[in-house]
């Protein structure tokens, strides 16, 4: 046994040297290269960077449900306006573009519409960016609607909203550190409730917390909702959001 042992501390020697050795530390340094390359990519992709020609990706298509790569696929129209008139179009969406307001101080926008309805649903919202504009047809029309009529028994015709625009700081911050929120850019839509074909009537304020089949919705849709935004916060988040979905497309992910 003891010769065993002595054998082996022998044949694994502390430091490699020659050949061998070289070439184990080229791969590992190899290998942090492709990681960082992979990161650099990743990030790039996620803040939709590459111009749309450029893009290996295919251009988004609203009415495809469970799209893949949806995340970077949807940042890709957050400079282009040119992709964003050719991806929002009906029957997904009726968008129209703004005009530009240079953000100054944190506040403006770029690249915005104003939608009239999307994923069959009448929606109105004044200004909102191309990306959450997409990422709500998209959320409506693959998630929301199917969850109505399985759970509801009727479609969604109308969806009420709390606004989207407005030149703040993020509400509520624990730590009291000044940031400009998604809403100052146009970049957030505050969702707050639905109309049904039967006339129900199904709001986060009212049915969030309930038992009853309003609420499983309400819930269904809002687990959701994660897959087309970066951020889908609701009631369970904090009591600022008691009365309404909160879905942005900013650089961080938070869903709750
Ligand atoms: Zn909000």
């Amino acid at each position: 046994m003891d010769g065993e042992h002595k054998g082996q501390r022998a044949s694994s020697p502390v430091v490699e040297r020659g050949p061998a050795g070289r070439k184990r530390r080229f791969g590992i340094r190899r290998g942090f290269l492709y990681i960082a390359l992979a990161l650099g990519f990743f990030f790039i992709m996620r803040q939709g960077v590459i111009p749309a020609y450029l893009s290996p990706l295919p251009a988004l298509d609203l009415s495809v449900p469970n799209a893949w790569l949806v995340d970077w696929r949807i940042a890709e129209l957050k400079r282009d306006r040119a992709l964003c008139t050719r991806v929002l179009k009906p029957p997904q969406i009726s968008a129209s573009p703004v005009n530009d307001n240079p953000v100054k101080d944190g506040c403006g926008w770029q690249n915005a519409v104003r939608i009239s309805n999307a994923g069959g649903a009448s929606l109105s919202v004044g200004t909102v960016s191309c990306e959450v504009a997409a990422g709500i047809a998209m959320w409506l029309a693959h998630e929301v609607q199917p969850r109505a009529v399985a759970v509801l028994g009727a479609r969604v015709t109308s969806v009420q909203h709390l606004g989207t625009y407005a030149c703040r700081n993020v509400l509520g911050r624990k730590f009291n550190f000044a940031s400009r929120s998604q809403h100052a850019t146009a970049n957030a839509l505050d969702v707050s409730g639905f109309t049904l074909a039967n006339g129900r009537q199904v709001t986060v304020a009212r049915h969030w917390s309930g038992s009853g089949a309003e609420a499983r919705f309400l819930h269904e849709i809002h687990a959701r909702a994660c897959r087309y935004f970066r951020v889908a916060i609701g009631p369970e988040y904090n009591a600022l959001h008691k009365d309404h979905f909160h879905y942005d497309r900013g650089l961080f992910s938070r869903c709750k």
